[in-house]
């Protein structure tokens, strides 16, 4: 099942990386994690010394994997992938730390989802450069010491706060990034179809970034099917006319709210009576994951004031009934 703003498969990973920026120039928004990572970036070239850990979050597709690369890159050093629900035993985090050489980056991905036995073996790594290994089983068992090259651990999670506080408190430096505004997303939308060789305007482009859900990696995935659709229904040019018809072909709505987001709404607002409801409750109702509630389809909802979080659940503002066509219940009882 597609999860809207992960990768959808493979081949979309590929035709991600071809469009990924590759320097902190390139990177498009988030005007205040970019600013510290230049400024710590810079330090640690100068002084030829590991960056101090990073820790990423954010909804998906907002740019984490894109900007790990790019610290390793604006260091000048590899970067080692991999993700928390892969590193299943300790000899699978110990294999890729002994491996670093000086002032590496680790990107891990979905840093959440270590196990507690992995988790432990990051802590020394990751403040002072050293890893307790065991040799051997049984009454013969022995832990031996290693030594690492220093190198800086990028982390990323969808959510800060599911991150344990021993692993938390161990980054240096961490960057919260944001939802992209119309105008930077269509700077990504523009950017994208120049690599790609498609024609588009800016009317187009902007269109095409109203709609994406304020994430580059929704921008781009509509820019490719925006761009089918101009290739079979148009002369292969994407103007705001192509844009809006394709958009309304894929069910992408004006407000760029897509099927599982109206869908959201519409049970909150007639199942729950706009709430409060708890996220369960809501997760039942829609057959959704109340993870990827949480994680992927409210935090943009939120965000652009059409749901509110509250201590008692979750409830629909007047704009979401504006936006669905339903009359509101009055507001503070006569
Ligand atoms: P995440 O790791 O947060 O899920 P990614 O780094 O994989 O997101 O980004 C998804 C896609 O969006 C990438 O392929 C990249 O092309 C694009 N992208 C993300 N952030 C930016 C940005 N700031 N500028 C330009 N393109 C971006």
């Amino acid at each position: 099942r597609m999860v809207s703003a992960a990768p959808a498969s493979p081949q979309e990973e590929a035709q991600e990386r071809a469009l990924r920026p590759k320097l902190l120039q390139e990177y498009v928004g988030q005007a205040k994690a970019r600013e510290q990572l230049e400024i710590f970036i810079g330090a640690a070239r100068k002084r030829a010394e590991a960056l101090d850990h990073v820790l990423l979050f954010g909804p998906p597709g907002l740019g984490k994997t894109t900007l790990s690369h790019i610290i390793a890159a604006e260091l000048g050093v590899n970067l080692r992938q991999t993700s928390g629900p892969v590193l299943e035993k300790p000899k699978d985090l110990a294999a890729l730390l002994t491996n670093l050489e000086k002032n590496d980056v680790l990107f891990i991905d979905e840093i959440h989802r270590l196990s507690p036995v992995v988790e432990e073996i990051l802590y020394p790594a990751l403040e002072d450069y050293q890893i307790d290994i065991m040799i051997g089983e049984g009454p013969a068992a022995r832990s031996i010491k290693l030594d690492l090259q220093p190198f800086t651990l990028v982390g990323a999670t969808t959510r800060a706060g599911m991150l344990t506080n021993p692993l938390r408190d161990r980054f240096g430096i961490v960057a919260r990034l944001e939802f992209y505004t119309p105008e930077e997303l269509t700077l990504i939308v523009m950017r994208s179809a120049g690599l790609l060789g498609a024609p588009i305007d800016e009317a187009g482009g902007a269109e095409i970034a109203r709609r994406s859900r304020g994430t580059p990696r929704i921008a781009n995935r509509l820019l490719r099917r925006v761009r089918d659709y101009a290739d079979v229904k148009g002369d292969g040019r994407i103007t705001l006319d192509i844009a809006r018809r394709a958009l309304a072909m894929l069910d992408v709505d004006p407000q760029g709210f897509d099927v599982m987001d109206r869908k959201l709404l519409e049970a909150v607002i007639h199942r729950f009576d706009g709430g409060p409801v708890g996220l369960d409750n809501i997760a039942a109702s829609i057959g959704e994951e109340s993870g990827t509630i949480e994680d992927v389809i409210e935090p943009y909802l939120i965000q652009q004031g059409y749901l509110q979080r509250t201590p008692r659940g979750r409830i629909a503002t007047l704009a979401a009934y504006r936006h669905l066509g339903v009359a509101a219940p009055q507001q503070g009882q006569g």
